[in-house]
């Protein structure tokens, strides 16, 4: 028996104890939730029982970021009890774009604890799960789970820092400072790039400092210097932060955009787009950078604390998701096992 989170309705999530298969896929390993961390989509589930027009059918086990103790191998190499980071994105594998290394633009991918795979895969908040041996990476056994479980977001994060061409001195401008700017700074900074940060929220700017950011502007009281950022990265999902990164992009520099700007009435200010002829590239998931955060991460120089939050039993999933969805919380919500 373990237990196991499962949002039945908007807002309502259940905990229950559950059995698992006497029988273990022949692809799959069974694993032992080590630390699993609440991303936005699962907040968009969590209001909505939706996320971006995708109904969930039925209800679901959310969470999509963890890293887990592999408790039987099944034959796929690791060691019992051996840590393993959690690659979530189920590709194909077989499709031109996995087979040119894009797994993100897979149109068959598998996702788990998303209502845009049907039938839906239980995600990871919950005690005990099976999942693909290929998705598990093993890390040495002084990699701490609580940063471990930041491995998908940063790969998220270091996807669009790349996509956005960030190099060595670059100056860089990160739009908002919830988890995925905060982890997108720290991307960045990791580049040799000089980041500077906005946000509503000072304690959100100095969670930032605290991760490679050099300067933080509190938007509505300052504003970042216009044409002067070779790269701004979007992390926000406010059109008006896109508005500011057209302000703020360098002429000929790169907006990154890495959040889901909602369809809103706001307008954008895309004469800018043309006259400073700035490229905007958008970025989903993640391909070769899953390999990179982990390394970075296990590497153990960046300090994934200053970005958590709180952290919360399996059982307490409920009040974990309240906790960010009341939109106070500075960095990540983390959920362990019982
Ligand atoms: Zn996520
Ligand atoms: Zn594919």
């Amino acid at each position: 028996m373990y237990v196991k989170s499962l949002l039945a309705a908007a807002r309502d999530i259940r905990v229950e104890q559950a059995e698992m298969p006497g029988e273990i896929a022949p692809d799959h390993v069974r694993l032992r939730l080590a630390t699993a961390s609440i991303c936005g989509t699962d907040m968009h589930y969590f209001r909505h029982f939706a996320n971006a027009g995708f109904f969930l059918d039925n209800p679901v086990t959310l969470g999509h970021e963890a890293c887990a103790y592999v408790e039987d191998a099944n034959g796929h190499g690791f060691r019992p009890g051996q840590l393993v980071a959690i690659n979530p994105v189920i590709e194909c594998g077989a499709c031109a774009k996995c087979r040119a290394g894009d797994i993100n633009m897979c149109a068959t991918k598998r996702f788990p604890g998303s209502a845009t795979t049907k039938p839906h895969i239980d995600g990871f908040f919950r005690e005990r799960f099976d999942f693909p041996a290929r998705c598990c990476h093993a890390v040495p056994a002084s990699v701490d789970p609580d940063h471990l479980t930041f491995a998908e977001p940063l790969a998220c994060a270091m996807h669009v820092v790349n996509r956005a061409g960030v190099s060595r001195g670059d100056r860089v401008l990160v739009t908002g400072c919830g988890p995925m700017g905060l982890l997108a700074t720290i991307g960045a900074a990791a580049k040799g790039a000089e980041v500077a940060v906005t946000d509503l929220k000072p304690a959100a700017i100095d969670a930032a400092r605290a991760v490679g950011a050099s300067a933080g502007y509190v938007t509505g009281e300052e504003r970042p210097e216009s044409a002067a950022y070779d790269m701004v990265i979007e992390a926000s999902g406010s059109p008006h932060a896109y508005n500011q990164a057209l302000d703020a992009v360098r002429y000929q520099g790169t907006i990154g955009v890495l959040s889901l700007i909602q369809p809103s009435d706001v307008p954008i200010n895309l004469h800018l787009n043309a006259l400073k002829e700035v490229h905007s590239v958008g970025s989903i998931l993640f391909t070769r950078e899953f390999a990179d955060a982990v390394a970075l991460i296990a590497g153990g120089e960046v300090d994934f604390e200053a970005i958590t939050a709180a952290r919360f039993a399996v059982a307490e999933t409920q009040a974990a998701c309240e906790l960010m969805a009341d939109g106070r919380a500075v960095g990540k919500v983390l959920i362990k096992p019982d």
